[in-house]
Parts: structure tokens; C-alpha cells; sequence
């Protein structure tokens, strides 16, 4: 039987978003061969988050523990002998900071190669295959691998998570703890904001904003949401308005949200790069003509200063309404 082995990040004890959609991507391929999902968790907490996976497909949890000192380059040794001993046929890992840090060493270390920030995940055959964008999402590849190994990343907000309600068995395995990158301490982000990767709602604004201090009105948008986070255009970043971690682009981050909300953006298609594949995407600006409106779901031609705060207030009601 087919297995696919899926690294689990957790944050004390509780698994991420990501990674639960990275094991919805695995449940659902290996639902249609029969395949088998073996998650991994490593690190402080490693222990809790494992006991919660078989509700979300996983078939059995191995739990790298004991390390007392976390190490990527240790990790992905741990990770890839999981591979070898579970006789594997592909490797999924969010394509989160931590993932993009620990995938590309378990694939070296398995001398394969990896697919990066894949958006599908498929049975093919007897064997796995999966889809990312290319060109800066202009087209859309379907890819399989001759190497006994399929190694991928799956971007953030693309895949559904997969509340199965089951449970693993789950398997103790003892942690390596001689790497040589050593993660010596982790510090919240200040005023614990959510991520513009994985926020399932972002709202970005652009020079259409004109001014610093105007982006009150899309920390305010966000926050009638609740679940949003805050992005921005390179032209506002590169003037100093925001913070590069905001950036959404071809040089920035690359959002997939539930819903993409651009407000005063044009549409560079440097921009639309990093958010075309949103589920659902809002465009607003004053000028009709804007290429935003040519792949936005729903647009508002109007001034932000107007509609923004309207919106706002609109959602608010909707949320109270609940
Ligand atoms: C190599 C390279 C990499 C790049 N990488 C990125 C990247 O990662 N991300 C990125 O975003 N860009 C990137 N760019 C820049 C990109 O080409 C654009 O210059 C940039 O996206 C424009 O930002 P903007 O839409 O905020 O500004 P503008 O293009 O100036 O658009 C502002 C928009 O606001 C609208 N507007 C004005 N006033 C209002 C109002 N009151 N209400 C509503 N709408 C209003 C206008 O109609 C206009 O459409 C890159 C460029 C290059 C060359």
C-alpha cells in the first residue's frame, strides 16, 4: 500500500493550519488509492499535537522527541529516515517559513528533487503527482516525478483540511539532536498579528491610498473581518508606508486567501502573482479601467475613502447580526 508521509508543524501542542491542510491534501490523494497518511511531529509540544491528528487523516503520528535543542538540518535527517522507514512515496510539507526551511533538506537528503508551493495534490496511477503555478501564475503545470520519491511544499489556503474524526496510532521515535543550525530562541511577532500567507482573508492596499496614515482604514476593514490580515502593494512598501512582511507580489509574499480584498491597487501583474489564486477576489479603485477588475471575482469602482469605511461598517453589522 502507498504512503505519504506529511510534516506537521505545531504551536504548543496545536497543530497549524497549514500543515492541517497539508494532511487534507494527503487524506484526500490517498483516499482514491487506498494509501496510507503518516504524519510527523517534532519539538516541544510534539506529544499533544500528535494525539489531535487522527482526526484530521493522519493513520499513524510518528513523533520525533527528546532533542533538546531544535535544528532544521536535524530534523529533516529525522524526517527522511521517516520517509525511507515508512517506504514512501511522496513527502508533503507546508509551504510555510519553517516548511520551505526543513522540505528542500529532506528532499536533498533523499536525492530527489522538491515542488514548491504546489496549489493541487493527486493520485495518478499507482504513484502521486501535483500541480503549481508557473510564470508568475500565467500557467498552471502538472507534474510527476521518475524518482521514488515525490517531495512537495503545499501553499498555505489552497487545500481543504479534512476533519475525518478518526484516530492514529502514534509512535514514539527518538529525536537527533547533533545539527548544526540550531534554533536558539523563537519571538512572537508584536502585536501578534496574523500572517498575510495565512490569514483566510487579506486586505491590501495600494498607492491608491495616498498616504501612510490612511491605512487606518484597511487595519480597520481587517479588523471588522477578525480573521484578516493586513497586505500591501511593492509601491507603498518600497515608499516606506508599510513593512516588506506586508508585501504581497512577485518580490513579496504568495497569498491564497479565502478572500483577497485590493484597495487603490492597479493590478501590475507583478502584483497579481502573488494573489490570483485567491478563492474569491474584491477590487476596489476609482478607476474603472484599473487591470485589477480583469481577474477580480467582484469590483467597486468607487473612492476608497468612501467605500472602504462603508465596508467596514457593513460587515461589522453583518458579525453582530450572527
Ligand atoms: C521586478 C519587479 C518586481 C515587482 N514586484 C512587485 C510585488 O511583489 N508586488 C507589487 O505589488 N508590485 C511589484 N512590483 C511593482 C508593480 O509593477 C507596480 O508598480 C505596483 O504593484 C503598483 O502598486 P500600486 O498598485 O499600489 O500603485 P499604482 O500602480 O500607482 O496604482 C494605484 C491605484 O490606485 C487607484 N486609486 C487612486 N486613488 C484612489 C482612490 N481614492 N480610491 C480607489 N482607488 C484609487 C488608481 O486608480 C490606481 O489603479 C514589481 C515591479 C518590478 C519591476
Amino acid at each position: 500500500m502507498a504512503t505519504i508521509v506529511v510534516y506537521v508543524e505545531q504551536e504548543n501542542g496545536k497543530p497549524i493550519r497549514a500543515s492541517l491542510e497539508c494532511l487534507g491534501a494527503a487524506r484526500a490523494a490517498a483516499g482514491s488509492q487506498g494509501a496510507s497518511v503518516v504524519a510527523v511531529v517534532a519539538r516541544a509540544g510534539a506529544k499533544d499535537a500528535a494525539a489531535k491528528l487522527g482526526a484530521f487523516g493522519a493513520a499513524k503520528v510518528v513523533c520525533l522527541v527528546g532533542a533538546a535543542r531544535p535544528s532544521a538540518d536535524a530534523t529533516a535527517r529525522d524526517v527522511a529516515r521517516v520517509v525511507r522507514d515508512q517506504k514512501a512515496s511522496a513527502f508533503l510539507a507546508a509551504a510555510t517559513a519553517t516548511g520551505k526551511d526543513l522540505a528542500p533538506r529532506v528532499a536533498a537528503d533523499l536525492d530527489v528533487t522538491l515542488f514548491s508551493d504546489c496549489t493541487g495534490f493527486e493520485a495518478q496511477g499507482g504513484s502521486f503527482r501535483v500541480v503549481r503555478p508557473w510564470l508568475a501564475g500565467k500557467a498552471i503545470a502538472t507534474l510527476s516525478t521518475q524518482a521514488p520519491v515525490l517531495c512537495a511544499t503545499t501553499r498555505p489556503n489552497a487545500f481543504a483540511i479534512a476533519e475525518v474524526g478518526g484516530t492514529a496510532e502514534i509512535l514514539d521515535v527518538a529525536a537527533s539532536d547533533d545539527g548544526k543550525a540550531i534554533v536558539t530562541s523563537v519571538a512572537p511577532k508584536p502585536g501578534g498579528k496574523l500572517d498575510v500567507k495565512e490569514a483566510p482573508v487579506v486586505v491590501s492596499g495600494g498607492r491608491g491610498l495616498k498616504a501612510p496614515e490612511h491605512f487606518k482604514l484597511i487595519e480597520d476593514l481587517a479588523a471588522a473581518f477578525g480573521n484578516a490580515a493586513t497586505g500591501a502593494s511593492r509601491a507603498v512598501v518600497d515608499a516606506g508606508w508599510r513593512p516588506h512582511a506586508e508585501q504581497v507580489g512577485q518580490t513579496g509574499k504568495t497569498v491564497a486567501p479565502q478572500l483577497y480584498i485590493a484597495v487603490g491597487i492597479s493590478g501590475a501583474i507583478q502584483h497579481l502573482a502573488g494573489m490570483r489564486t485567491s478563492k474569491v477576489i474584491v477590487a476596489i479603485n476609482k478607476d474603472a479601467e484599473a487591470p485589477i477588475f480583469k481577474i477580480a471575482d467582484y469590483g467597486i469602482v468607487g473612492d476608497a475613502f468612501e467605500v472602504v469605511p462603508a465596508l467596514a461598517k457593513a460587515v461589522q453589522e453583518v458579525k453582530a447580526h450572527k
